[in-house]
């Protein structure tokens, strides 16, 4: 007998497919992956989410590896979304080899996927966060969102998780620059990788260095470091991770954490929709198209072509 129940309905009993299918239709901004979202978020808000972001390769594939593996002798369930915001050619498959998961693909209880570039401003971050909702939903304990990179795009997708990772390695010194350029927000917690590595102590002590210059807060932000590959360290960084969620739990920043990125998140899809519309209308529109000839003979300036454009569509802003 043919299976009456919706992909929504599938997707919360579990069925893998039906999370790929949906994942995949919201990846490609489909309306009818929104519909699975609205579908199923009342039953989301229930999985830990946990972003991890750094350089590429400091060891954060072979860290996600390390982590199913102890959150699944936890008898915890995972899915891990690994998203490469910078490189328009890298899709789902190709990324997946890149991924040091392998031993896991046949988990039923470890879903792995891989989102890459998309065209629309803001895109992809938003598809993240809806593939994040729809693990939750199928019933994951554990999401790893796990970005390259500490750029803008990859700092607005990993705002997403209730923890943000940061992995390093030593002896490159140049990747601590975003924290102290304030690029990105000082993370929840820092893993210095690859502690096999002789000048592990002078990373660590950087790593200090600059952690003090930041204003302290409540959480005082632990240095792990880790050796990924043989699996050392694991168990100190799960039990970071997992103190880092009980004190955001007992302090009540979760939900207040939670309400600041879901707001952020209804503003970057309400302004995607207006831009999409703005420019709909724009298409053929000949005044708009005079306008711009003015901007671009130097008799106009962008900003109050701008302005004019605002005041002749009525959305004055
Ligand atoms: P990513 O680009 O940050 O995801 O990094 P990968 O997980 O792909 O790892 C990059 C390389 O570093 C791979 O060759 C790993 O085997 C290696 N690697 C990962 N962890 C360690 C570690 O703790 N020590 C050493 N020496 N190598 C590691």
């Amino acid at each position: 007998m043919a299976d009456e129940r919706t992909l929504a309905q599938r997707l919360l009993d579990g069925d893998r497919r039906a999370l790929a299918r949906a994942i995949t239709l919201v990846e490609n901004e489909d309306p009818a992956g929104y519909a699975v979202v609205r579908e199923v978020y009342p039953k989301t808000g229930h999985a830990a989410v946990f972003g991890l972001t750094g350089p590429p390769g400091v060891g954060k594939s072979t860290l996600i590896g390390a982590l199913t593996k102890a959150r699944r002798a936890q008898d915890r369930t995972i899915g891990v979304l690994s998203i490469d915001p910078s490189s328009p050619f890298t899709q789902g498959a190709v990324l997946g080899d890149r991924i040091r998961l392998t031993e896991h693909f046949l988990d039923p209880g470890v879903f792995i996927r891989s989102m890459a570039n998309r065209g629309a401003l803001g895109g992809l971050s938003e598809a993240a966060l809806q593939a994040a909702l729809l693990m939750d939903a199928a019933g994951k304990d554990d999401v790893f969102l796990e970005t390259v990179g500490v750029g803008q795009a990859e700092v607005d997708i990993i705002d997403h998780a209730d923890t943000v990772v940061l992995a390093l390695m030593p002896g490159s010194g140049d990747s601590i620059q975003a924290l102290k350029a304030g690029v990105m927000e000082i993370p929840d917690v820092i893993v210095v990788n690859k502690r096999d590595h002789p000048l592990t102590e002078t990373m660590v002590r950087e790593v200090r260095g600059v952690l003090s210059l930041a204003p302290q807060r409540g959480w005082r932000v632990p240095i792990v470091t880790t050796e990924a590959s043989r699996g050392q360290g694991i168990d100190e960084l799960v039990e970071q991770l997992d103190a880092h969620r009980a004190y955001i739990k007992q302090e009540g920043t979760l939900s207040e954490r939670r309400r600041r990125n879901l707001r952020n998140e209804v503003l970057a899809l309400a302004v995607g929709r207006m831009r999409r519309r703005l420019e709909e209308g724009l298409q053929d529109d000949e005044t708009f198209a005079r306008l711009l000839d003015e901007v671009v003979a130097r008799r106009l300036d962008p900003a109050s072509a701008a302005t004019e454009l605002l005041e002749k569509t009525g959305a004055d802003v």
